[in-house]
């Protein structure tokens, strides 16, 4: 029998469009060591995850500080596109320049800029020095926080050439870890340029050698794994095809944002962006068999498309069904989407998107074919979302929008994200509210990643894939009542 069978039966011909409520994992023998449970996760046979979460586009979710930890931590935080491509690039370029062991891309400044220029340099950048070159562009010093002199007026007046290290210790292109790590520490130093016959080609700094988040999610050259959001509509002018191109540079995974994908338009939209660039690309979001099944054997994709997203109407914020009475619940938008890619191409990975609102969710996604899970009500309180902590009513909370919210639509970035023209600003498919403000993000993936592994115990799948074959089945009303805490005087 196939992995989704049973519920295929159950949901896709009884027409039981049925969500996370509605269903449990049965328990499973577990013949192995429960520290052998293993939860990496992998895309399209091509990225490795250590965990298999990622935090939605949103503009309240992820920007780069959520993006950085998410993919620290050993999942993705895909950057939202709510935004022009100018903000776009200056995220992606923050995330692959946060960890990567060689930094490319390195903030340089002329010798004879003002102190007050490199301190906005390294202000909006979010970095801690700058190399400084001469007109010739030949590195002469290194300036960095620890040179800032200490007399507020030389803040503003101050040159940079006066106040630089100007002894700048470097290494040569090619040298190893171990090397770097060496000079590094027999100098007392924490940023090495790579220079070649006077030119700077590089930066490595200690912070990214420390080897302080074994399950980061990283590209081949060590740098951070980077996902950001895309419209599906090909720039019209050259101006903003080039910043596109530029960063495609920096994104491992591009994903086609829209409520709903399984329109021309969207596809034909999503092909021509892939013929222009060359990062991987995610598609979405789709909620059944049928939109799957076209985008797997109608479209003649390139091999850039590696993973399909699951899920439209679920989201914690979105109204799209009670505004459109459209909608394909995450659960069983998953096992549909799990379906076509087992009947027509494998090779495929799929996440499921929104709708998560206990830790227990999401081994039901996983079970249904789900190889990784993103979810934007989980992370939108953490300290690492963009937005301030406001308090109501003695609580800590933080804003959370529907990225179709009126709010949110003011911009024109997002527009598209749903059905455009007449009636597209007049008719919200999201809502803005608070979410609980719940701390660092390394604390809610502590509990979900416990969720996922604990279900996986009972399950008795010691992997990703031994998870998409355990038997699931549908609640009874009485059976979910039972599920849950009950019966007693308290707030259940
Ligand atoms: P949540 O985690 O249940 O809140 O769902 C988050 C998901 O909802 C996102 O990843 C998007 O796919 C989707 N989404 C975001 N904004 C909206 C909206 O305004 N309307 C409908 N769906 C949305």
């Amino acid at each position: 029998m196939k992995l989704t069978d049973y519920y295929r039966k159950k949901i896709h011909y009884e027409e039981l469009i049925a969500t996370f409520d509605d269903m449990l994992i049965l328990p499973g023998y577990t013949g192995f060591n429960i520290d052998d449970v293993d939860i990496t996760s992998s895309l399209g046979n091509k990225y490795q995850f250590n965990m298999p979460i990622m935090s939605s586009a949103m503009d309240t979710v992820t920007e780069e500080e959520m993006a950085i930890k998410m993919a620290l931590l050993g999942g993705l935080g895909v950057l939202h596109r709510n935004c022009s491509y100018e903000k776009q690039l200056e995220m992606v370029r923050k995330v692959k320049r946060a960890r990567s062991f060689v930094i490319d891309d390195v903030a340089t400044i002329k010798n004879d800029a003002k102190i007050a220029e490199a301190k906005l340099r390294m202000e909006s950048d979010g970095i801690s020095g700058l190399v400084v070159v001469d007109d010739k562009d030949r590195v002469c010093g290194i300036f960095t926080q620890r040179d800032f002199p200490y007399q507020e007026e030389l803040l503003n007046t101050g040159d940079v050439k006066d106040y630089m290290t100007k002894k700048v210790v470097s290494i040569t292109p090619g040298a190893s870890r171990d090397e770097a790590l060496q000079k590094l520490f027999e100098n007392r130093i924490e940023k090495l340029p790579i220079i070649e016959e006077g030119k700077l080609k590089g930066l490595i700094t200690i912070k990214d050698l420390k080897p302080e988040f074994p399950l980061a999610s990283k590209d081949k050259e060590g740098r951070l794994l980077c996902g950001l959001a895309l419209s599906p509509k090909v720039p019209n002018n050259m101006a903003s095809l080039s910043i596109l191109k530029e960063i495609d540079a920096y994104v491992d995974l591009f994903f086609i944002d829209v409520a709903e994908f399984y329109k021309k338009i969207d596809i034909d939209g999503a092909k021509e962006l892939m013929s222009i660039l060359e990062s991987d690309f995610i598609l979405g979001n789709i909620g059944t068999y049928e939109a799957a099944e076209h985008l797997l054997t109608k479209v003649d994709f390139s091999e850039q498309f590696i993973a399909l997203k699951a899920g439209m109407g679920s989201g914690s914020i979105c109204s799209t069904s009670i505004q459109t009475g459209v909608g394909a619940p995450t659960l069983y938008a998953t096992a549909q989407v799990a379906d076509a890619i087992a009947d027509y191409n494998p090779k495929i990975g799929l996440i499921s998107d929104g709708g998560f609102k206990n830790p227990g969710d999401l081994p039901k996604a996983i079970s249904v074919g789900a190889d990784m899970i993103m979810s934007g009500h989980f992370f939108a309180g953490c300290e690492e979302s963009p937005g301030y902590v406001d308090t109501i009513q003695g609580r800590k909370v933080k804003v959370y929008r529907g990225m179709g919210s009126k709010e949110a639509r003011v911009s024109e970035y997002i527009l598209d994200r749903y059905i455009e023209g007449e009636g597209s600003k007049t008719l919200p498919e999201g809502v803005s509210d608070y979410v609980p403000f719940v701390g660092a993000v390394s604390g809610v993936l502590n509990s979900l990643k416990e969720g996922i592994r604990n279900g996986m115990i009972y399950a008795g799948a010691s992997n990703i894939s031994d998870m998409k074959k355990v038997k699931v089945g549908i609640v009874s009303n009485a059976g979910r009542i039972e599920q849950r805490p009950h019966d007693l005087l308290g707030r259940y």
